[in-house]
């Protein structure tokens, strides 16, 4: 017989509870997922606290609004104040973001790594290239990352190939982490068919199975550290006790890259720039209206990309919602809103990255974290083509018409000609743009100077022994594509520095 996944449920622990382990992981997502399973999988014993609780398929809200509810950190507010008021995506659950995220299963680019090592030499040791390189493959053949087949695509994600052909520039089916994926369109609402290998369905049960314990519904406000090394960390449980779990080796925070330098700083561990240097991809998006249904909720949720604009710092994709988020999207008051509202099958939104050089701030405040994030006017004029070629390529595939929502601009653009005067005349103020992050990273950067970093090279923290830090709050800076895969590959490094 498997073991449950849970070990400690703490929504019903309600008096004190003390634990052991070798080495404490904080955070279940792809990050504290692979250190636990790699850990596991060398006999290390080891306990994996996680505030969010276990998410089952079957039990999965379709709506949009309601996943935000019971998934989402914040029910889906939080909120980075800058330029721009940005709302940051994140998940609470076991298996953290991946229950929510859309699967998209890029590697790390060479060029990044390049880049890392460039500005200081001893990140191109302690990440060489060909470590990283097997720890992706590895991981790929675990999460069966492949391509999306055209027979569960959908219209939108075709679609998107149809205006990227018109357009003359580079697209493919994405590839994803799912198994037996039917095109359902819910991975942002954690997949109801428990297709998408998520890291509740894959990492953890391996973690689990090399003997790993995983306490949900615990929250850990701070790193216990004596005599300047980490020894464990305390909190308290859903169901209102506290906790402390005890670590004999070290302490992995893995909470991501908003909690955990909030972690850092409320164990006293102000060193560096902890909380500085937050960097995101921050993401437009512009709706179309076809001829002929194209049911956005239905086929793979995210599907189809266009990598021809990443020279750019643009990566364009399908993004599949449903209903209720939808409905968000489609412009008008009144009758005209309620029209486009009994048409809501003929819309298709697809969305922009960009890899942003705006920086922000992270800080613990006295209910959620404190997040500022600015972008420069760069990023702005970055954002303004993004709206201009999303929109041109929604024409492009056959949209009667769109909405790029850019304040100052036409509403509902018919044609290919008044969306390339929108990249001339559309607005360079960055609070005329509507634009969300679900890529955080940098927060606790590593590096080999002290003073321009929080851990080592081989992910230490840089003032106290037994503590490392496993999530992309150690990347240097922002990657241009989806992260999952390489904040997995890192992670994974990162046990290997654990138990050597
Ligand atoms: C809507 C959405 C879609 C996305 N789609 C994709 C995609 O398709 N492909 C891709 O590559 N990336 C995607 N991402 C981003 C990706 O999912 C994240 O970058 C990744 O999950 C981050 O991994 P992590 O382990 O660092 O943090 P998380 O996955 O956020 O996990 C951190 C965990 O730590 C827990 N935690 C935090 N603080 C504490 C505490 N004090 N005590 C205990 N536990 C704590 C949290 O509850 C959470 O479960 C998406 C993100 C969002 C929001
Ligand atoms: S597209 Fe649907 S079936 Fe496929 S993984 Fe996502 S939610 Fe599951």
């Amino acid at each position: 017989m498997t073991a449950p996944l849970v070990a400690i449920d703490g929504r019903e622990v309600r008096r004190r509870l003390d634990a052991e382990a070798e080495v404490v992981v904080v955070g279940s997502g792809p990050a504290g997922a692979t250190v636990a399973a790699e850990l596991a999988r060398r006999g290390v014993r080891v306990v994996v606290v996680e505030e969010g609780h276990q998410a089952r398929p079957g039990a999965l809200a379709a709506s949009g609004v309601r996943a935000m509810a019971s998934l989402y950190r914040d029910m889906g507010t939080s909120l980075a104040f800058g330029n721009v008021s940005m709302p940051y995506l994140q998940g609470c659950a076991v298996g953290g973001t991946s229950v929510i995220n859309g699967a998209i299963s890029w590697r790390l680019p060479p060029e990044i790594l390049a880049e890392w090592s460039a500005a200081d030499p001893a990140l191109g040791e302690a990440l060489h290239p060909d470590a990283i390189d097997a720890h992706q493959a590895r991981l790929e053949h675990r999460l069966h990352v492949h391509p999306t087949e055209a027979s569960i695509a959908g219209a939108k994600n075709l679609l998107l190939a149809r205006g990227a052909d018109a357009l003359g520039v580079a697209h493919r089916p994405i590839r994803r982490n799912v198994d037996g994926c039917v095109g359902a369109g819910r991975c942002l609402q954690g997949c109801p068919h428990g297709h998408k290998l998520s890291m509740d369905l894959s990492l953890l049960p391996d973690a689990v199975a090399g003997g790993a314990r995983i306490f949900s519904g615990m929250r850990v406000d701070r790193v216990v550290i004596e005599r300047g090394r980490a020894r464990g960390v305390t909190g308290v449980t859903a169901g209102g006790a506290r906790f402390d779990v005890r670590a004999g080796v070290a302490v992995v925070l893995a909470a991501s890259a908003i909690q955990t330098p909030c972690l850092l700083r409320r164990s006293g561990l102000r060193h560096g720039p902890v909380g500085e240097g937050l960097s995101a991809h921050p993401g437009v998006s512009v709706t179309g209206r076809f001829a002929e249904p194209v049911r956005s909720w239905q086929g793979a949720t995210q599907g189809h990309e266009v990598t021809g604009y990443r020279g750019e710092g643009l990566k364009l994709e399908a993004l599949g919602f449903d209903l209720s988020i939808l409905a968000s999207r489609v412009p008008g008051v009144g009758a005209d809103f309620a029209r486009r509202l009994a048409e809501l099958d003929r819309y298709a939104v697809w969305g922009a990255a960009l890899r942003a050089a705006g920086r922000g701030r992270v800080r613990p405040g006295p209910t959620r974290p404190l997040v500022t994030y600015s972008i420069t006017p760069d990023d702005v004029r970055k954002a303004r083509r993004a709206v201009r070629v999303l929109g041109d390529a929604l024409l492009a595939a056959g949209a009667l018409e769109v909405y790029p929502g850019i304040a100052g601009f036409a509403p509902v653009v018919r044609d290919r000609a008044t969306m390339a005067r929108f990249e001339v005349e559309g607005s360079l103020v960055a609070s005329d743009y509507a634009m969300s992050m679900t890529h955080l990273f940098g927060t606790a950067r590593m590096g080999s100077d002290p003073a321009r970093s929080v851990v080592r090279p081989d992910f230490r923290h840089h003032s106290t022994a037994g503590l490392y830090v496993a999530d992309s709050s150690v990347f240097p800076s922002n990657l241009g594509v989806n992260p999952q895969i390489a904040i997995m590959a890192l992670a994974a490094r990162c046990a290997e520095r654990v138990v050597n």
